[in-house]
């Protein structure tokens, strides 16, 4: 295809906007999927992320439209997955802004619009929803015009559930989008934008020519991972998978070559002819990190093998978590576990308890803390607040802050503010826009990796938007605050706080476990510590009677069903010491309420 025939263009959205709804029009209106096809979103393709209402993988999709191939790049939707985000965004030249007629502008939209412009895209404003009897695309226009700073008069009106304005945006892509641009007798360039794990084609990689020609047959090179391999195919998706012959300059497609996990293909590598190399690599590759830590540890020891076997299942189609071994006294065999945020760690949890039917123990999440060593001198990464080394060992710890943008309609400013005030946040920047306020504020991860999101969610009846970058390491008062359930520590609970809140934490702690924690036929402490000294204290009643003795003695099946639902219930349970704890208990206790 001539250059000037191609445009790749991503989407981008704030969570429900109509993202997908809308790609899945462009796709039908230019022949890709029948009405039929169309009711189940092409786009988002597991599970999890429909339930959710999230991408997490991107996916392009090749149209044709009046004699234009048109490339079109879902990205992720969270800020968990901002690196595959920039790449996707790296693979294309503009981008549509879609925006919710009645809801306007969100931080989510925000971030992405910035990165977008920053690779110097051409952005077309797409108003969707205008179906809705709130929709209001004169108010938006000036809101997109006001916040982002762009031109929002060439805006396409659409409902993408109706079908309204759909031709109009693919005329708009065509018209404002420039055409990619590209050497094609250069030596191949392409980058390695995506990838996945398909269990017929083994992992399949989206990637983006930049100069030159990806053939089928070809001998390539990843120039960051230094690995050789041979192309067996080469293909588009419309959405069905097509294959082609090769990828010209410009293009956007797949390829595959007999990999077999995705851990070898690295988001941001370069690809280039392995016999005829491009001297420079493509700008911009980064190699993702983990920034939440936590164990995971099977219920029942039994599952142990199966767990490890499920994770590695897993890994083979998400090379973002990392993990490891780990022993605990109180929990046995598990893993320690990096993700690249919670919600990444979430899915990775609920996926594990789904699809490979695990009931599993979640240890608090953390962040990892740089920590400067006195009398040995040098500097250790703690991943596991078990592996905290004793204070007098210890000269300094340094906590990862983030920088977080806030965008929240005024009523709600109040409380957020509150908020991020009680998670220790500095105030940055306040401005008002449309009766909207932005927030700025830098806060420490640590603060921010439990509940932050859902408490900013359920204080402003989720209106409010966020979104973070990461700003760097800072000293901080930091300590370990251990929790003893009759007089045994439990390290899956105990966490690093900042000594300021230490206090409030453990007693929320101690309280929240008071209630989780069944009575059992003798009096149960719980207490919060630090080193030595206990920072709070709750007690469990005693349990006074047998429970089975309420059935009297004469209804024998009653009594044993009642014993089998204990038994049943102990399974979901660990033992401390003599304590049973219950599942829950583990990630409820966690949660700051
Ligand atoms: P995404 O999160 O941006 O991908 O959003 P989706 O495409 O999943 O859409 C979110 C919700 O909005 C879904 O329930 C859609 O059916 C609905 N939706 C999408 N476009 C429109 C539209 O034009 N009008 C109306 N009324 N609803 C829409
Ligand atoms: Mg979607």
């Amino acid at each position: 295809t001539p250059l000037d025939k191609i445009r790749n263009f991503s989407i981008i959205a704030h969570i429900d906007h109509g993202k997908s709804t809308l790609a899945d029009r462009l796709i039908q209106v230019t022949g890709g999927l029948s009405e039929r096809e169309m009711q189940a979103q092409v786009l988002d393709n597991m599970d999890i992320e429909r339930e959710r209402g999230i991408t997490i993988k991107a996916q392009s999709v090749r149209l044709e439209w009046k004699g234009c191939t048109l490339n079109l790049m879902d990205t992720p939707g969270h800020v968990d997955f901002a690196y595959e985000v920039s790449r996707s965004l790296a693979a294309c030249e503009g981008a549509l802004l879609v925006v919710d007629a009645a809801q306007g502008v969100e931080a989510q939209t925000l971030a992405n619009v910035y990165q977008s412009v920053e690779q110097n895209h051409e952005i077309l404003p797409v108003i969707n929803k205008i179906d809705l009897p709130a929709a209001d695309p004169e108010k938006v226009k000036a809101e997109i015009e006001d916040i982002i700073g762009i031109d929002a008069s060439g805006a396409v009106l659409t409902s993408a559930k109706t079908g309204i304005g759909i031709e109009e945006t693919l005329d708009a892509i065509v018209d404002v989008i420039p055409p990619p641009k590209g050497d094609s007798d250069a030596p191949l360039k392409a980058m390695l934008v995506d990838s996945w794990y398909d269990p017929y084609l083994g992992v399949v990689i989206l990637v983006r020519v930049k100069d030159g020609t990806l053939k089928k047959g070809q001998q390539i090179k990843f120039m960051q991972a230094g690995t050789t391999h041979l192309v067996d195919r080469v293909g588009c998706f419309r959405p069905k998978l097509t294959q082609l012959d090769q990828l010209g300059t410009g293009e956007i497609g797949f390829i595959t070559a007999q990999i077999k996990e995705v851990a070898q293909t690295a988001v941001g590598d370069t690809i280039t002819d392995a016999k005829r190399p491009t001297d420079k690599p493509l700008p911009g590759y980064q190699e993702v990190q983990p920034v939440v830590f936590c164990g995971l540890f099977p219920v029942d020891a039994a599952d142990f093998d199966k767990l490890r076997e499920s994770i590695h299942k897993l890994r083979l189609n998400d090379a973002s978590f990392t993990f490891e071994t780990e022993s605990s006294a109180a929990l046995g065999f598990g893993f320690r576990c990096g993700f690249l945020g919670l919600l990444h760690l979430e899915i990775i949890q609920e996926r594990l308890t789904r699809e490979y039917d695990l009931d599993l123990i979640t240890t608090a999440p953390s962040v990892v803390y740089d920590i400067e060593l006195t009398h040995e001198g040098g500097r250790i990464e703690l991943h596991n607040p078990a592996d905290m080394p004793d204070p007098n060992r210890i000269e300094e710890i340094s906590e990862p802050w983030i920088k977080a943008m806030i965008y929240v309609p005024d009523e709600y400013l109040g409380p957020i503010l509150k908020l991020c005030q009680d998670r220790r946040g500095i105030q940055k920047n306040l401005t008002y826009v449309s009766g909207r306020a932005q927030v700025t504020y830098e806060l420490p991860l640590n603060e921010v990796v439990f509940d932050f999101y859902d408490r900013l969610k359920s204080i402003s009846r989720g209106y409010a938007s966020f979104d973070y970058e990461q700003v760097g390491y800072r000293p901080g008062d930091l300590v370990k605050m251990s929790i003893l359930v009759n007089g045994e520590p439990v390290d899956a609970l105990s966490m690093i706080v900042h000594r300021s809140q230490a206090e409030a934490r453990g007693r929320h702690m101690c309280e929240r476990l008071k209630d989780l924690i069944p009575r059992h036929l003798f009096k149960i402490p719980i207490q919060a510590a630090i080193g030595g000294k206990v920072i709070a204290r709750e007690t469990i009643a005693a349990l006074r009677k047998d429970v089975t003795s309420k059935c009297y003695g004469g209804d024998i099946t009653r009594k044993r069903k009642l014993l089998e639902k204990q038994k049943e219930g102990k399974k979901r349970m660990r033992e401390y010491g003599n304590v049973s704890i219950p599942q829950e208990a583990f990630i409820a206790a966690l949660k700051m309420g």
